[in-house]
């Protein structure tokens, strides 16, 4: 078992206890394949994935029909943009996003370039945040999606979709929000009534890994997703494969959980994040790379000058779990494209960390995570010429 402090929520959360007890079953002496119509074991399984779909929509207060059981958000991300993209290639090759999108969205704009859509990619401010005229100027007749990420996985940053889903509306096109790391860390009820489809993924929000939605909304100008895995025609055929009772039920699980007290768990992580926050820019130059008035609750990105991020990384790495970025990317030695996407210097970005604090953070460790990297971030300037030569 690792001993470290766990600061890294943002890349994965553990699976609860409660959440594990509920799955359990499902693996074991309720074992049915939901599709067995013949059989109580069938007809069990079934009504377990039923209920579970009955809870999560009344959660996030949307209806039973809109949602789509994937794999996680890559998934679900892959499914609404090539799904948007095939079905309404005839009205236009046209797709928006921005360049600070989680990579799930940019890679897969990266594979409908190469399969003849076009793709703006919307700059963002100094905040992370889109601006509206940039995005009224991108839209075209022929935008067939805009693809705009709701909560950004490095720095909290919240984009403000109610402007934005006018906008995207009033052009005749459709919205898609990568909502991945808002879950269970925000209300959502505004935001999934703006947006066309939004994206979750269980183990983000204390659930299982390999378990994920699409939300899609019921819409009067488009109907349904077109079958995104084919075979066996589960979930009304848009995606073939044997459904995964014990996930799902879980990430119901995971969700309700997160629910029954969101607001207070939003307002405690406020106050750990702005004590981190604070303890972290007392340190000499230090900045902020999540200066977004609306954020999530729960990640601070701060860049350390004159210190090397992934050096720092190594010298944390016994004490503390923490990012430099998304989490597909902690190995890369490229600054994050997010920071550089805020006009970050790349020399800055690359002394940037992301701490990502959750359920179980005391405000004990968020003190011990202070004095820890106050003390690393000097030991590592203090062997940097640059540091001593600085004016
Ligand atoms: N989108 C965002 C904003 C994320 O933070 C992540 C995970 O880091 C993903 C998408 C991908 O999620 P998953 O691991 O479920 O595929």
């Amino acid at each position: 078992m690792v001993s470290q402090l766990y600061f890294d929520y943002n890349a994965t959360t553990p699976c609860v206890k409660e959440v594990v007890d509920a799955m359990l079953p499902y693996f074991q002496e309720d074992f049915g394949n939901p599709s067995s119509s013949h059989h109580p074991y069938g007809w069990l399984a079934k009504s377990a994935v039923e209920e579970a779909t009955m809870s999560i929509a009344k959660a996030l207060d949307i209806s039973t029909n809109s949602l789509i059981y994937t794999s996680g958000a890559t998934e679900s991300i892959n499914m609404v943009l090539k799904g948007v993209a095939r079905k309404l290639r005839s009205k236009g090759r046209h797709i928006i996003t921005t360049q600070a999108e989680h990579k799930a969205v940019l890679d897969t704009c990266a594979f409908l370039e190469e399969d003849g859509f076009e793709v703006t990619y919307l700059g963002v401010d100094a905040k992370g945040l889109v601006s509206t005229k940039q995005l009224m100027r991108a839209l075209r007749p022929d935008t067939i999606l805009v693809s705009m990420i709701y909560a950004n996985n490095e720095t909290g940053a919240i984009q403000p979709l109610e402007e934005i889903a006018e906008l995207v509306h009033a052009n005749g096109s459709l919205l898609f929000s990568d909502t991945t790391q808002a879950l269970g860390k925000v209300d959502l009820t505004d935001v999934l009534r703006q947006v066309d489809f939004a994206c979750f993924s269980g183990h983000k929000v204390y659930g299982p890994k390999g378990i994920g939605l699409v939300y899609c909304k019921e819409n009067d100008n488009y109907d349904a997703l077109p079958s995104f895995i084919q075979g066996g025609g589960q979930q009304k055929g848009q995606r073939g494969g044997t459904i995964n009772t014990p996930l799902i039920v879980g990430f119901a699980k995971a969700i309700e959980l997160a629910y029954q007290n969101l607001g207070d768990e939003t307002t405690r992580l406020k106050t750990l994040r702005n004590r981190l926050e604070e303890g972290l820019l007392a340190i000499d130059l230090s900045v902020s790379n999540s200066t977004s008035e609306q954020r999530l609750p729960n990640t601070v990105n701060v860049s350390f000058p004159y210190v090397d991020g992934v050096n720092l990384l190594t010298a944390l790495g016994s004490q503390l779990a923490v990012s430099n970025g998304s989490a597909c990317n902690s190995a890369s030695v490229e600054p994050s494209h997010v920071l550089l996407a805020m006009g970050v210097e790349p020399s800055l970005a690359f002394s940037s960390l992301r701490f990502s604090l959750g359920r179980y953070t005391t405000q004990e460790e968020v003190k011990k995570v202070i004095a820890i990297v106050t003390q690393e971030v000097s030991k590592l300037r203090e062997n940097n010429i640059l540091w001593e030569r600085r004016s």
